[in-house]
């Protein structure tokens, strides 16, 4: 299915859309008038099926219902994006490859599994799986990579993450991901050189660790920083996030952009052409 023919409209379905990040793209769709919601979906459980998507997350009424079903909306759409949940992905990507839909994937804790599938599906829909739809952390990860591989060794490297109390994991996957391109740019890999969280009798610093600090409180949305901590000198590369909409912004950005492409497998930084 392509894009309809005044090369304007995106005709979205959006599958999680009764989630945080649904809600946020429902209240956003106002910003970008090239979109035009024909489907919203939702898990087959949710106590909101019926409901009106836009009016249930928060923004004037769209005339869409929240539904379980993706394929009967398929039809009719030029885009699917998805903010769902790792172990929904799987047939959501085989129902867009049916359908010739062009698929993007902000979901995260995608199942190792599906790795063949999406790989799959990139030779017949146009796929953008994005862990992080900050269109600023994708060019901090550029930033990170190309720092990494223009400075010596001697500049050692240290991540930080910064976010509210409520979360679960650290380091963040973010940081996890900048401590990837730093690796990637220095012939490393992450798992044998990753150092978190010093205390007590840590030791000197090892060659090539890649360290990582988590701070966490209050309501901060997401900060992270890269040190580069060389002899007589040290650069610091961070991008702070304010408001969590950055995420749905850039994904409802990455979309229209997405729309256009042929089949193939895209990140970000496709998107920002980086
Ligand atoms: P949430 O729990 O608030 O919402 C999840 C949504 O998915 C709900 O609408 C739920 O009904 C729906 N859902 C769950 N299972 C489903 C299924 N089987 N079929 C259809 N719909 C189903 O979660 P959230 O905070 O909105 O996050 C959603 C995903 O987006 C998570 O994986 C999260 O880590 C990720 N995320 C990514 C970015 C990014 O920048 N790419 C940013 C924030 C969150």
């Amino acid at each position: 299915m392509s894009v309809e023919q005044d090369g304007q409209s995106i005709r979205l379905v959006l599958v999680g859309a009764s989630g945080r990040m649904g809600g946020q793209i429902l209240r956003l769709l106002h910003e970008m008038p090239r979109y035009r919601l024909v489907g919203a979906v939702a898990s087959a459980h949710n106590a909101a099926l019926g409901q009106d998507a836009a009016r249930h997350a928060g923004a004037a009424q769209c005339g869409v219902s929240l539904s379980s079903a993706l394929a009967p909306l398929l039809g009719e759409a030029d885009l699917v994006i998805d903010f769902s949940s790792g172990t929904a992905v799987g047939a959501h990507l085989a129902a867009c490859v049916a359908a010739r839909v062009p698929l993007l994937i902000g979901t995260t804790g995608l199942p190792q599994e599906l790795q063949a599938p999406l790989a799959a599906a990139a030779a017949r829909i146009a796929l953008l799986v994005a862990a992080n739809t900050s269109l600023g952390v994708c060019v901090l990860e550029e930033l990170v990579r190309r720092a990494a591989a223009a400075l010596p060794a001697q500049f050692e490297v240290e991540i930080l993450d910064v976010h509210h109390r409520h979360k679960v994991d650290a380091p963040s996957g973010t940081a996890l991901a900048l401590g990837e391109a730093v690796a990637a740019a220095r012939g490393q890999r992450l798992a044998e050189h990753a150092r978190s969280g010093r205390h007590g009798a840590a030791g000197p610093r090892s060659p090539g660790e890649i360290g990582f600090a988590a701070l966490r409180g209050g309501d901060a949305v997401g900060e992270h920083e890269v040190r580069f901590l060389g002899p007589g000198e040290a650069l610091s590369l961070t991008h702070r996030a304010t408001d969590r909409a950055i995420f749905a912004r850039g994904a409802l950005q990455a979309g229209s952009w997405l729309v256009s492409q042929p089949p193939g497998r895209y990140s970000m930084r496709d998107v920002l052409s980086i």
